[in-house]
């Protein structure tokens, strides 16, 4: 599943294509992703220009003059600046065409990717809910602090709910938490002030991290599939359940939460 980095690896790859150019048209090859596909997208799209692509969270928006085309990836979602003689495959669902003779192609096998509409001056319900950005100053770890205290909830939980800040998926919380020496198990409400400014420090390096792998790697711009932002050999927790830490040598332990493994070591993370 694209993750935050590849989604702002993406934005990256596709800004310099997109912003400044006008949408010829817009072509749906079905009706829906995983909601319908607003009208608008064909309805008020073409013959506007992009004024910028951004991002917020993992949803991207394309902005034009009356509105955004509101865009999320989903688990299997890509997109691609093609030329607009490229044929399509099988779940090239989405094409935009630019005056650049080039086409924006959504391609999402699985369609949990949505394409949705946001008028101008307005906040799609989708990101109304949303906590801030994790690279941002709003994010530090006095915010952790405040928004935690009382809370029973598994620290690691407590870090991957998009209301309190978004894009920390299980991989990058259960690193963020072995850097910050945090158990990942230990109630949200029991964390101290001092140890939140780590974990959120430990947040923002490891995200900065990915994104800057992210864009070395995807050189093509746009393939969140297969594309990591991080590279097997520098997890620490992840995906290592068996193995030995590689600060203490201790086993490394695994518990299921939230059904899916949790990796951390029992003499690091307290
Ligand atoms: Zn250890």
């Amino acid at each position: 599943m694209p993750e935050l980095p590849e989604v702002e690896t993406t934005r990256r790859g596709l800004a310099p294509h997109l912003v400044g150019r006008r949408i010829l048209g817009a072509t749906l090859r079905r009706p829906d992703l995983r909601w319908p596909i607003a009208g608008e997208i064909t309805a008020e799209l073409p013959g506007q220009r992009i004024d910028a692509v951004v991002r917020r969270a993992k949803y991207l928006l394309v902005e034009v003059q009356t509105g955004s085309a509101l865009l999320h990836l989903g688990m299997s979602g890509s997109l691609r600046v093609l030329p607009v003689t490229t044929p399509h495959g099988l779940h090239d669902h989405v094409d935009i065409a630019l005056d650049s003779d080039r086409v924006l192609r959504f391609n999402d096998p699985r369609r949990f990717g949505c394409l949705l509409w946001q008028p101008a001056g307005t906040m799609h319900p989708l990101l109304a809910e949303l906590g801030p950005e994790p690279l941002s100053g709003a994010f530090d770890g006095d915010h952790l602090w405040r928004l935690s205290r009382g809370r029973s909830a598994p620290v690691k939980a407590f870090l991957m709910d998009q209301s309190v800040v978004v894009g920390v998926g299980n991989i990058y919380a259960a690193e963020a938490l072995f850097r910050a020496g945090i158990h990942p198990f230990r109630a949200a409400g029991r964390v101290s002030r001092q140890r939140y400014a780590l974990l959120a420090d430990a947040v923002k390096a490891i995200l900065a991290h990915a994104i800057a792998r992210g864009g070395t790697t995807l050189r093509d711009f746009i393939s969140p599939d297969g594309a990591p932002g991080y590279f097997e050999q520098e997890l620490f927790v992840y995906g290592r359940e068996g193995e030995r830490c590689k600060t203490c040598g201790t086993p490394l332990r695994a518990r299921s939460l939230g059904q899916r493994p949790t990796v951390w070591c029992p003499r690091c993370q307290r």
